[in-house]
C-alpha cells in the first residue's frame, strides 16, 4: 500500500512537466507566428495606404491637368469670340482688317498657348492672321473645321484633331468659330491654333516617375498629346485602350490596369474637362509607387525573421535546458527512491536474523528497551519468554549442522506462529536460544503462550535420538514485570527469564518455568 502511494506521487509530476514543456513550446511558436502575422498585416495595410495615397495624388493631378486644359482652351475661345464679334460688327474692309491684324498680334503675344489666330472668308481664303506676313493664295477650305462650320449653323466652338500647322510646321490643335453675315449666312471662320508643346511643358512639371504617363485625349478617342511623348503619340487612336474604355462612361475615376503595350501595371486617374470634349489621364507605375514600401517591407521582414530566429533559438534552447533539468530531477527522484528502498532493505537486514528470519539480537535489545519504557509509562506488565532447544549440540552431532539449521528454522516458524498480537516480538537471542517479548502481558498469560510454544515444537515431531523425548523439545523460562522507573531495568527481566529457563533445564527440560516455580504441562 505504502509502495503504491509512493509510486502515484512520483508518477504525477511527469505529465505535469511534459505539459509544461508543450506549453513552453506552444508559447514560443505562438510568439513567433504572432510576430510574423503582425508584420505581415502591417505590411499589407502599409501597401494599401500607399496605393490609396497615390490614388488621391493621381486624381488631384488629373484634376489639375484637366483644369489647365480647360483654362487654356477657354482663353483661346474667348479671343475667338471677340474676333468673330469684331468681324461681324466692323466688316472686312482693308482698314478694319488692318485694325484686326493688330488685335490678333496682341492677343497671340498675350496668350502663350496660342500659336496663331486666323480669319478665313466664306471660301476659305485667308483674310487676316496674327502672323507678320500673309501667304498669298492660301486657302483652308479643305480643313475639317472649315467644312464643319460651313455646314453647321450653330455658334458652338469646334475643337479639331491635332494637325501639323501649315504656317509653322508644328503640331497644333485648332479651335474655331463660325462667322456669320448680318443675314445669318456663312461668312467665314475664326481660328485659333493652340501649340501642343504648351501642354507638354506643363506636364513636364509633374513628378510621375520613370514609367508614369499623362495623356490628353479627345472624347472621340484621338490622343492630343502624351508625356513622355512618343513618336506616334499625337493623333493616335485610343479607342481600343483600357484608359479610353474606362473613362468613356464616367466623368472621373481611378483604376489599375496592365498596359498592353509595355506590360507595366499602372494606377490611372482620369478626369473629363468641364467645357470641352476632352479628358486627361495621369498614370503612375505600381512598381514605382510601391518601391519604397517594398524596401521598407524587405527590411522589416528581415528584422522580423532575425527576431523569430533569435526568439525560437533561445526559446528552444531554454526548453531543451528545461527538459534536461526535468530529466535530471527524474533521475534524482529515481536515485532517491532506490536509496530509500536500499535503506529499507538494509534496515530490515540489520534488524533481521538471516537464518531464521526472526528479529535479530539487535532488534530484540531495541524493542525490549522501547517496551520497557512504555511499560514504565503505562504502568503495565511486560513479559519475556526465553526459549532454548534441548540437547541441540547433540542434534548437530547426530544429524549434521545443516540439519541443525533446518531444525532451527522450523522451530523459529513454530514459535512465531504462536505470536498472538502485533506488538509481540519473536527474536533469535543467540545460538539455538529464542526470546519472545509480550507487552501488556502478565506472567500467567506469558506462561500460557510459552506452553503453547513448547507444545507447538512437540507437534513438529522432529526426531532427535539424543533427547529423552525422542523428538526435538524446548525448555522455556518466563518472567513478567511491571517496571518502575529507576528501580528496574531490562537486563533484570532478561536475567530473571534466563534464570527461569535455567531452572527448566535443571528440572528435566521440555518444560516451562516461571519465578523459579516449575510449570509443567505433560506432553
Ligand atoms: P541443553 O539442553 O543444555 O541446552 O544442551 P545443548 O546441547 O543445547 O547445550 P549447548 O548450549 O551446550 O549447545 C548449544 C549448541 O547449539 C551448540 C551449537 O552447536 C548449537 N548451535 C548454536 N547455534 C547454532 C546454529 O546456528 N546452527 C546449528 N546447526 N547449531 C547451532
Ligand atoms: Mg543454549
Ligand atoms: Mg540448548
Amino acid at each position: 500500500m505504502k509502495n503504491q502511494v509512493t509510486s502515484i506521487n512520483q508518477a504525477s509530476p511527469a505529465p505535469r512537466k511534459r505539459s509544461l514543456k508543450w506549453l513552453a513550446m506552444g508559447f514560443v511558436i505562438f510568439v513567433c507566428v504572432s510576430l510574423i502575422c503582425m508584420d505581415g498585416w502591417r505590411s499589407w495595410t502599409a501597401r494599401r495606404t500607399q496605393l490609396r495615397e497615390m490614388e488621391v495624388s493621381t486624381a488631384n493631378m488629373a484634376r489639375a491637368i484637366a483644369q489647365h486644359a480647360d483654362d487654356t482652351i477657354k482663353a483661346a475661345d474667348t479671343a475667338l469670340l471677340g474676333i468673330a464679334e469684331r468681324i461681324q460688327v466692323d466688316g472686312t474692309s482693308p482698314a478694319a482688317l488692318e485694325r484686326l491684324h493688330n488685335l490678333l498680334v496682341l492677343r497671340t503675344a498675350e496668350l502663350s498657348q496660342l500659336k496663331g489666330l486666323f480669319v478665313y472668308d466664306e471660301n476659305g481664303r485667308w483674310l487676316v492672321n496674327s502672323l507678320p506676313t500673309m501667304p498669298s493664295n492660301a486657302n483652308n477650305a479643305d480643313r475639317d473645321y472649315f467644312i464643319y462650320h460651313r455646314t453647321h449653323e450653330g455658334n458652338s466652338t469646334y475643337l479639331g484633331s491635332p494637325i501639323l500647322s501649315r504656317s509653322s510646321g508644328i503640331w497644333v490643335i485648332t479651335l474655331s468659330r463660325r462667322i456669320n453675315h448680318v443675314d445669318g449666312s456663312f461668312a467665314g471662320v475664326a481660328l485659333a491654333t493652340i501649340d501642343i508643346d504648351y501642354f507638354n511643358k506643363f506636364y513636364d512639371r509633374f513628378n510621375i516617375g520613370k514609367a508614369g504617363a499623362i495623356v490628353l485625349v479627345s472624347n472621340s478617342g484621338t490622343m492630343i498629346t502624351r508625356r513622355p511623348l512618343l513618336p506616334d503619340s499625337i493623333g493616335k487612336n485610343m479607342k481600343t485602350t483600357p484608359v479610353f474604355k474606362e473613362s468613356s462612361s464616367k466623368a472621373l475615376g481611378s483604376f489599375t490596369v496592365k498596359s498592353s503595350q509595355d506590360g507595366v501595371k499602372r494606377l490611372n486617374s482620369f478626369q473629363r474637362l468641364d467645357k470641352y470634349p476632352l479628358f486627361v489621364s495621369a498614370a503612375v507605375s505600381e512598381d514605382e509607387i510601391l518601391a519604397d514600401w517594398l524596401t521598407d517591407t524587405y527590411w522589416h521582414s528581415a528584422g522580423v525573421a532575425l527576431l523569430v530566429i533569435i526568439l525560437s533559438s533561445v526559446g528552444f534552447y531554454l526548453i531543451g535546458q528545461m527538459k534536461l533539468r526535468f530529466n535530471a530531477e527524474a533521475e534524482l527522484i529515481r536515485a532517491r527512491d532506490a536509496m530509500i528502498d536500499l535503506n529499507k532493505t538494509l534496515e530490515r537486514l540489520s534488524l533481521q536474523d538471516a537464518l531464521t528470519e526472526l528479529a535479530n539480537r539487535r532488534n530484540f535489545d531495541l524493542t525490549l528497551e522501547e517496551e520497557f519504557s512504555r511499560a514504565i509509562r503505562n504502568a503495565s506488565s511486560l513479559a519475556l519468554i526465553m526459549i532454548d532447544v534441548d540437547h541441540f549440540k547433540q542434534y548437530n552431532d547426530l544429524y549434521g549442522h545443516t540439519a541443525g539449521d533446518e531444525c532451527l528454522r522450523k522451530i523459529s516458524q513454530a514459535v512465531k506462529s504462536c505470536q498472538n498480537r502485533a506488538g509481540d516480538l519473536t527474536a533469535r537471542y543467540g545460538g539455538e536460544e529464542l526470546a519472545v517479548i509480550l507487552p501488556t502481558t502478565d506472567v500467567e498469560g506469558a506462561i500460557l503462550i510459552a506452553e503453547k510454544i513448547r507444545q507447538a515444537i512437540h507437534n513438529l515431531g522432529i526426531s532427535h535420538a539424543g533427547n529423552e523425548a525422542g523428538i526435538v523439545t524446548v525448555s522455556a523460562g518466563v518472567e513478567a514485570i511491571t517496571p518502575v522507573r529507576n528501580l528496574h531495568n531490562p537486563v533484570e527481566l532478561i536475567e530473571a527469564a534466563d534464570n527461569a529457563l535455567y531452572a527448566a533445564k535443571k528440572s528435566g527440560r521440555d518444560r516451562v518455568c516461571s519465578n523459579l516455580n516449575l510449570v509443567r504441562i505433560a506432553s
